[in-house]
Order: structure tokens, then sequence, then C-alpha cells
């Protein structure tokens, strides 16, 4: 099984209301530690992301937080991460997650998640990197899309090798075990750089 040093996990700049959502986030934080892996994310103090970098900070873990210079000014930055670096841009922000991660992992979100996802999935269909992406599947809260990207095979839109590229899981350990395993696989498309 491969040992990731960094994941990345893009999720809501909301709290939301659903009580297992935020248990599910605190417990992916919480395992990030117990494994020795580091967090990378979007630098946000807000919503499941400053959740997520709260519970891996107070537990003695490592967190780098990427955040464009504007929208830590306009102060939903961290102040106390390992980490922080400030970048010019969302795009700029986006490629330096992607480079200092081993994994990608989308915790519930909107559009910022949803785009940050897609990206990934994107790049590694393009070859443009090799490194496993997985949804927390927490309650179906990522079940339309699936099914989405099922109906886009069936219509012969997508091919099903790049559709299999996405992981589900419905808990954070099945989760991070799963892109383990998956970065381990002989298929030379995740034969890591
Ligand atoms: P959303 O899912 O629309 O709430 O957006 C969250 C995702 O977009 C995160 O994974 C971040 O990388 C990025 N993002 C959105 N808002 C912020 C913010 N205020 N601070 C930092 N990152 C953000």
């Amino acid at each position: 099984m491969q040992e990731f040093r960094r994941v990345c996990v893009f999720c809501a700049s909301s709290p939301g209301t659903d009580p297992e959502i935020t248990a599910a986030t605190v417990e992916l934080g919480k395992l990030l530690v117990e494994r020795d892996i580091e967090l990378v994310y979007g630098g946000g103090a807000v919503g499941l992301m400053g959740l997520i970098a709260d519970t891996v900070m107070s537990r003695g873990g490592r967190v780098t937080g990427i955040i464009p210079t504007d929208l830590f000014d306009d102060e939903v930055g961290h102040e106390s991460l390992t980490a922080l670096e400030k970048v010019d841009s969302m795009h700029t922000r986006k490629a330096l997650m992607y480079e200092l991660s081993d994994a990608f992992i989308a915790l519930p979100g909107g559009f910022g998640t949803l785009d940050e996802l897609a990206e990934t999935l994107t790049w590694n269909q393009l070859g443009i990197m090799a490194k496993p992406v997985g949804v927390l599947n927490i309650n179906g809260f990522w079940q339309p899309l699936l099914d989405q990207f099922d109906t886009m095979v069936k219509r012969t839109i997508l091919k099903p090798s790049n559709r299999q590229t996405l992981l589900a899981e419905q808990c954070p350990a099945a989760l991070l075990d799963a892109l383990a395993n998956h970065s381990n696989s002989n298929d030379p498309k995740w034969i890591r750089t």
C-alpha cells in the first residue's frame, strides 16, 4: 500500500448543517494525523475547510494552506497553520495544490469543490498528472454526481477507463485505503512520478 506524504482535501467554505458531514470531516482530520499525512488545502479559516485544518493542527499534525492574497485579505485566510502560501490567483493556487499533493479527496462542497474535483480528474485524463482522486460519499452526498458520470459513460461521452479513475467511499478510513491501493496499482496510468 502506498504511503502518502501529503493529501489535498477539497471541501466547502460553508459549515453546512449535517452533523454526519461535520463528524466525517473531523474523522478525516484525525486519520491524517494518525497516519502521519500532511493536509494540503485551500487555506481558508471558514466552513469545513477551517474545521479540517483546526482538527489536524489541534492534534499536532501538519497543514499547508494555499490561498490567493485577495481571499486572505478578505479575512477568510487561516492564521495558524504549519505553512501558508499566498499566491497571485486561483489558478496558481490550484496548480500548487496539485503539485504538492500525492492524492486528492473531495468532501462535501459547492462550486469551488466541484471545480477542483473536476480539474484533478481532467488533469489525470490528459496525463498532466497521475495521482488518485476520491470523493467521500457521506450520506450519498455525491451520488447524483456519480450517477451523472455513469450517464456520461452510457452515452459514450466519457471513457469507462477515465470514469474508473474516480474513487468513492462512504467513510474516511476506507477512502484513504482505497486511494493508497489505487496509487499502487500496476496500471501504468497510476505509476507515480
Ligand atoms: P466551495 O465548495 O464553493 O465552498 O469552495 C470551497 C473550495 O474552493 C475549497 O476547496 C477551496 O480550495 C476553494 N475556496 C472557496 N472559498 C474559499 C475561501 N474563502 N478561502 C479559501 N479557499 C476557498
